[in-house]
Parts: structure tokens; sequence; C-alpha cells
């Protein structure tokens, strides 16, 4: 896409620090990490979401997302691997990529999450819900 700044970056129109790099995946440091290390998996090709994204691609980059998390654990405690979709779940970058973020002891950051109570009736259509759109 014309405008997507991981689109320029996949084709190296934008320069950024590159720690891993096949024919359809980049995988370089976020630049305003959570932690050191924070790095982003894109594909190169664009897809907004991980709904839109295409079979062969998201095997890719599941595989390549599973590659850095090894890399990062030889040398930190733990690691999330985060990856948000529309902006009402904190995507800014409309291009899809997982974040996979080095953690240790006293790092200081939190994942702040409210925990809602919900009905058994909700529950129960919630999950008919997920149920009747998985194959759609
Ligand atoms: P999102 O909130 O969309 O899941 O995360 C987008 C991430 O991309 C943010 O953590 C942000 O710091 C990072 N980011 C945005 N623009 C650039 C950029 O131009 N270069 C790099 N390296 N990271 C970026
Ligand atoms: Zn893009």
């Amino acid at each position: 896409m014309a405008d997507c700044i991981f689109c320029k970056i996949a084709k190296k129109q934008i320069s950024s620090d590159i720690v891993y790099e096949d024919k359809k995946i980049l995988a370089f440091l976020d630049n305003r990490p959570a932690s050191l290390g924070h790095t982003l998996v894109v594909p190169k090709t664009h897809a907004e979401t991980l709904d839109k994204l295409d079979e062969d691609s998201l095997k890719s980059l599941i595989l390549s997302v599973q590659k850095v998390s090894k890399a990062i654990s030889k040398f930190s405690q733990g690691y999330n691997v985060i990856q948000n979709n529309k902006e009402v779940a904190g995507q800014i970058v409309h291009h899809i990529h997982f974040h996979v973020v080095p953690r240790n002891d006293g790092d200081g950051i939190r994942w702040n999450r409210p925990n809602p109570v919900f009905s058994e009736k909700e529950i129960k259509n919630v999950i008919e819900k997920i149920k009747s759109n998985l194959n759609l």
C-alpha cells in the first residue's frame, strides 16, 4: 500500500534496524520499544489484520515470530508476543505485525486490563457467535 509505513520499511524505502529477513518476512526493532530488543515481525506484502492475511503468509509470519522468540529467549527471562487488530484494539500501524517483547524481572512493564464479569447467557451467546462464524 502506497502510504503504509511498514510497506515502506519492507521495501527499504525507510530504514529500520533489521534483525531478520527472508523472502516474505521482515523483522526489525520497534522505534519506541517497550524493552530493549522489542521486535516487530511483518509480512512484506500488505494486509491490515490477522483475519485478512492469506494462509501462506500467515504460516511464514508465525514461524518467523517463533524464530525471533527463540533468539530473544536466549538473552531474556521471558517475552510477550502481542498482535493488535484495529484501532479499538490498539493497532496504530495498519499493516499486520507481531510484537515480540523481551521481559525481565523488574522491567516495570504492565499490561493492565479490566476483568468484567459476564452472565451465563452472555457467555453461551458468545460461544454460539464464535462457533457459527468459524467457517465463514
Ligand atoms: P501497534 O500499536 O500498531 O500494534 O504497534 C505499532 C508499533 O510500530 C508501535 O510500537 C510503534 O512504536 C512502531 N512503529 C511505528 N512507526 C514505526 C517506524 O517508522 N519504525 C519502527 N521501527 N517502528 C515503528
Ligand atoms: Zn503495508
